[in-house]
Formats: C-alpha cells, structure tokens, sequence
C-alpha cells in the first residue's frame, strides 16, 4: 500500500466529522472497504456472536509495511488522499483515515500484515494503546481481527440489537459487498459456518450467490447510458416485487449507497405495477462522473449529494420506466442474451488455481464447514451449498472452472492498482471532460476561485439534504395528481359486462373490471403468501389428480410450499394425490386448470430455486382460473373493486396492460364534432 500520510489539519477539517463506529456492521463495512483498497481479490470475513466476539477480515491485498503499522491505527493517517484537491475525486472507499483509529479505541484490536517480498509483522492495540510490533507468520495481505467490540463503552453496548439482529445487519453489508464486487471472491463465516460465498466470476455468479437462479430469471439485465449516465444491473420484472426494501441495492461508482432521489426514481418508475407495503427489487450500478456527485456529504449514512437531482432522477425513471413498460427505446437499455459462458478466451497469466483460503492455519477448523440446513438471515437467504448447486448448474463456465470438489476460485489476475492509476483510467474511459462540454449541467458549477460549488462541511448538514427533500416533495406531488380521490368519482354504470364506468368533473375513466380484478385478487395473493397469512377452507370434495413419475416428484418436492400456500395435499396412493383444502382466496379455482398450469412448467422449474417462482406462478394462475371477464358482478362487488384500486388510474394488470382508460369530455365531444 502507498505510503500512509498524517493528514495536515487544513485537510481533515474539510473531511465531514466524526467518524462513528456505531455497531458491529460498521466495523465489517469498514474493514471490508480497507480490504477492497487495497486491491485484494479475495476475502474473508468471520462473525462470532454477533460480531461482538469477533470480528476477523482477511485479504491478499497490498499489505502494509513495518514502518506503517503504527500510523495505520493513527486518526487521520490515510494512504489514500495527500491534499485537499484529492477529495475532488475520490475513488477509494475510504479516506479519512480514521475507521481504523476508531475501531481501536473501542476494541482489541490486531493487525498482521505483509507485503509482496517483505516479512510479516503484527501490531495489536488494546483500547488505543498500542503494543510492540512482533514478527508474525502469515501470507502477503492483511488480517484484522476485532475482539471484544465495545468492551469499554458499555453504552454502546447496551444499545445493539440482539446477537441474530446484528448478525443480519451484517449479512446485509456483506452481501451488498459480493453484488458490488462481482470480480471479488468474498467468504463470509458466522460462528465458523459458511453462510456465503462468492467466486470473483462476475455480476451474474454474485447475484446467484446472493439471491438464487430463481431470482435471476425473473429480472431484467439493464445496461443503459443515458446523459453521462450509465445504469446497469437488475430490476425485477413487473410481477417480481418484495415485501420490504431490503432487496434493494444501489451502487454509486463503486460505493453502496442510499439515497433518496435514485430510490423514488425507481420506485416511481415501478408505481403502477405496484400495490401498498410492496417494493421493487433491484441491484442497479449507477456510474456518473465523479464531479457530479459528492460523496463526502456524510460519514456514516452513506448518502451523496449529486450536483443535478433533475438529471438523475429523470435518467434513471426513464429507463427503468421504458423497460417496465415496453418502450422500443427499452431494446436499447436490455442486455438480451447473455453471451454463452465459456472460458475466457484470453488466458490470464497462467497461474495455479488458487486453493480456497487457507492462509492462516489456526482457521482450518472453521473451514471444514458447509452448512446443512438452510439458514434465514434477514436478507440473503440463498446458502452457500444452494449457490455452488444452482451455479453448476446454470452456469457451464463455473461448472468447467468446478475440478475435484475444489472451490474454483478465480485466478488472480488483477494485482493491486494504485489509485492514481485507477483514476486515470477511469476517466480515460468515461472520457470526463467530454462530458463536462456535452452535459454541463450534470456537474457542480465551478466557482471563479476554480473551486466546486459549496461542500457538505461549508454548508450546514440540513441544508444539503433540504434541497433533495425539495425535489422530492415536487416529485410526490406529480405522482399524488395521478392517484384520485376515489370520493369525487360517481359510478355511472356498466358497459358490456366489462367495463365500468365511474365519471369524475370533466373526466371519464373506463376500468377494465376484469383486469382490476386479476391485479387486486394477484396482489392480495401474493402479499399473504410473503406474509404466510393464509387462511384454508376444506373441501367437501376433495380432488384427485393422477400425476405421472416426473410431476409426482415435482409435487412431493414442493409439499412444504404448496402447502404453506394453503393446500392440504397428499399421496394416498401412488402417484394418485389428493387435494382438501385449499386457500380461501381460491374457493372457486379450477383445480384441473390450476394444477395443469404448474406441471406445465415443471421441466423449465427443475434444479432451480422454486420458492418464488412457484408463489408467483401460483398466483398468477390463480388469477386466471379465478377471475372471468364478462363476470356479472353486483353493484357491492364493484364499489369494493373501486376502493380496493385506491385511486390508483395508472394501474397496470400483472401481465403489464392497463387497467384504466381516460376519456376526457373535449375527446367525447370532438367525436360528436360537436367541437374541432
Ligand atoms: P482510510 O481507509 O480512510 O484511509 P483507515 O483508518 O480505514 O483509513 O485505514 C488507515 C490506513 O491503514 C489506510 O489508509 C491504509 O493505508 C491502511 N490499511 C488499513 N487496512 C488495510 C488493509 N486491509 N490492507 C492494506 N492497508 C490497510
Ligand atoms: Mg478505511
């Protein structure tokens, strides 16, 4: 690593304050980010108790040298920034040069570093004080262990979650580690079992290893630019949304983030296909140049500030909107097909496969471990045997990689990059001052002192955040003129047994009753399933079907699904089942249709993760078997369906048509010509 320099004042007094180490996953994210500055292409990262215990991040990064060691654990002692000018264009993770300082004060806390062709050396602080630097045994990187977090601030202590809810936090931060660094090969261990693991294989192989096959197919890959903005990742489809937000990952130029002006972008884009408490699932990669955001707004919160919310927020609705709905322009956002995975046609330098992780030997007792029984963490939920299944199985480029029950992890081929020469090449590749001339206003406004426009530390926190408040409250307000008050409307009847009629001042909105309905009855569906609210209802008859050899397995298989769904289902005889119960919600299903419409699907279901696949397959047929057009419904039924809409006229049915058509009365009248 580059040379650790004790910041001057005047610099880290331009650095937003106090870095805070708040909980356990602070400390992971921060180790985390040391570990990706400094270059390392594999990581390791072990949790115990909650990571109160310990806290361990090794990597084969550059290594800090002997006379370094001791700066490291100074506050505002960075390698990475020199001067002022550098906090311009950041392009580490870290560089205020205080997350280790801090950590130490608050823990026990050691160090064992070596760089390429040097000695290892060892250097641990007790609390902030530090020992004696002693020679110690280890590969070239780093390995920072974090015992006894909190041990002398009891407050804090007093303050965490439980040990599982701290655990979760941190399964969150790694996983959006694994979805940032696709090229990275993370393992991360908690109470010495592997509960993920990613290969450094790429954006496709993090997100199996994340959130299952399953997950993937029903995404779409985006990769789009659009005015200096470049977008890529994924989004769920129409019919893929979640029941909370922890399925939503933004990465700004490399940095987790959360931020509000990207977030309602999306959202918004989703808004129609949406119903209440559900939320779209993305893991999108955001890319401007970086003199057109400030990252250094906040210490903790990861938010940034970008110099045009406008630009951003219209970039990024527009191309998620036009895929949503179809757009032609959607072609040019879509990645299509992916490209066959083979073996990288260039060889990289050749080099042994490495073999997983076994740098430090007093781990090998942890390393043994591959986890049995699926584990539920608040937010990955896919093990790490479930992905090396599912991605030998989807992906022949890791299966070939895949030799003797060996981990293929990637060859390294990546060395440490300095960051000076990490930012000439990207801005090489964004070609930044073209920009600047194309899309001036995407970027801070310079000042006649040739400085950017006010920071984060000149202008007051408020202030900063007050200005994306604003521009959301407008945003809000646009939206809220699309969703009417259901109390102005008056229902002026029926057309066709289809549509229904409700006029409202000078407006008339035509609703296709048959595609509400199929919404509202998907959606409720859908919600009760995430939620595991179903209520049964017995079947004075019960259903038989005769299935054959392959879908009688399928069906035993998915037993514990169906049946959470709200089915009593079982095998009396051999291939012969029997259904006597099913969710209330279904009364009126057609069992033969239903049944049929899964099994019909079986071959494309198998070696996949079937859980969510299944509960929206489930529903959407459910929709169809249980909604007709052409239904005569009664006039309670159709005030119900009005309320169940919410106001909502820019609803869209699950396969994407709209559900509401405006009629205005200019329109009416220029048909009667009654005006031109
Ligand atoms: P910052 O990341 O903001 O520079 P930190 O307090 O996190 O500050 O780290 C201080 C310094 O210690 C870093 O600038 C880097 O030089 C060194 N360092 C910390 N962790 C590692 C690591 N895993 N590998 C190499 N160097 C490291
Ligand atoms: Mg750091």
């Amino acid at each position: 690593m580059a040379k650790i320099n004790i910041l001057p004042a005047q610099v880290y007094n331009r650095i937003a304050a106090g870095e805070v180490i708040e909980r356990p996953y602070s400390v992971v994210k921060e180790l985390v980010e040391n570990a990706i500055d400094a270059g390392a292409t594999e990581i390791e990262i072990y949790v115990e108790n909650g990571g109160t215990q310990l806290i361990r991040v090794v990597d084969n990064g550059s290594g800090i040298e002997r006379e370094d060691l001791q700066s490291a654990f100074a506050p505002h002692a960075t390698s990475k920034i020199k001067k002022a000018e550098d906090l311009e264009n950041v392009l580490t993770l870290g560089f205020r040069g205080e997350a280790v300082a801090s950590i130490a004060s608050v823990s026990k806390m050691t160090i064992i570093s070596r760089c390429e062709n040097a000695k290892c050396y060892s250097l641990t602080s007790d609390g902030g004080k530090l020992g004696l630097i002693t020679e110690a045994a280890g590969e070239k990187g780093t390995d920072v262990r974090v015992e006894a977090l909190f041990f002398n601030a009891p407050v804090r202590l007093k303050f965490l979650k439980s040990e599982k809810g701290e655990e979760a936090e941190i399964t969150n931060f790694v996983s959006r580690f694994i979805l940032n660094r696709a090229d990275i090969a993370f393992s991360y261990y908690v109470n010495g079992k592997r509960v993920l693991q990613s290969f450094g294989g790429g954006d496709e192989e993090a997100f199996v290893c994340v959130y299952g096959a399953a997950a993937l197919r029903q995404c779409f890959k985006i990769d789009a630019e659009k005015h200096g903005i470049r977008i890529r990742g994924y989004i769920g489809n129409q019919n893929f949304s979640k029941p909370n937000k922890s399925y939503q990952s933004l990465f700004l130029n490399g940095r987790y983030i959360v931020n509000t002006t990207l977030s309602a972008a999306i959202t918004n884009a989703y808004s129609s296909y949406l119903m209440k408490r559900q939320y779209p699932f993305y893991v999108l990669h955001i890319d401007l140049p970086g003199e057109a955001v400030d990252v250094n707004v906040h210490p903790n919160k990861a938010d940034v500030r970008f110099a045009n919310n406008q630009i951003v927020y219209g970039c990024v609705y527009s191309v998620i909107s036009a895929i949503l709905d179809g757009h032609t322009k959607a072609l040019d956002y879509l990645v299509q097909e992916e490209k066959p995975a083979e073996e990288p046609t260039q060889k990289p330098v050749e080099k042994p496969v490495e073999k997983p992780v076994e740098k430090k030997k007093e781990t090998k007792k942890q390393e043994e471990i591959f986890p049995q029984e699926e584990k539920k963490f608040g937010f990955a939920t896919f093990t790490y045997e479930q992905a090396l299944k599912e991605l030998e199985q989807t992906s022949p480029a890791f299966a070939a990689r895949k030799k003797d029950g060996d981990v293929p992890f990637k060859e390294v081929v990546k060395g440490y990059f300095p960051v000076s020469e990490l930012k000439k090449e990207t801005q090489e590749k964004r070609g930044a001052e073209k920009l600047h001339e194309q899309f001036p206003d995407l970027f801070f406004k310079k000042t006649s002192f040739g400085v950017e426009a006010p920071k984060a530390q000149e202008t007051k926190q408020e202030d900063v955040f007050a200005e994306n408040k604003r521009f959301l409250e407008e945003i809000d307000k646009k939206k809220k003129q699309n969703r009417i008050d259901i109390r102005t409307c008056r229902y002026a009847g029926k057309l066709f047994n289809t549509y229904l009629l409700y006029e409202r001042e000078d407006e008339v909105f035509v609703i296709d009753q048959h595609a509400a309905h199929e919404r509202l009855v998907y959606n409720r569906l859908k919600e009760k399933m995430e939620n595991r609210k179903i209520v049964k209802q017995p079947m004075l008859v019960p259903y038989t079907i005769e299935l054959n050899a392959f879908e009688s397995e399928f069906i035993r298989e998915q037993y514990d699904e169906i049946r959470a769904m709200g089915f009593d289902i079982d095998e009396p005889e051999e291939k012969h089942f029997r259904v006597s119960a099913v969710p209330t919600d279904l009364l009126g299903l057609d069992l033969y249709v239903f049944f049929n419409d899964i099994l019909g699907q079986v071959s494309s279901f198998r070696s996949i993760k079937l859980e969510e696949l299944l509960k929206d397959k489930l529903a959407l047929s459910a929709c169809k078997a249980a909604v007709k057009g052409g239904m005569d419904l009664t006039r309670q039924e159709i005030d119900a369906l009005f309320e169940m809409m919410d106001g909502d006229m820019g609803m869209k049915c699950p396969h994407g048509r709209p559900v509401v058509v405006k009629l205005s009365r200019v329109e009416l009248e220029k048909m009667f010509k009654r005006i031109v």
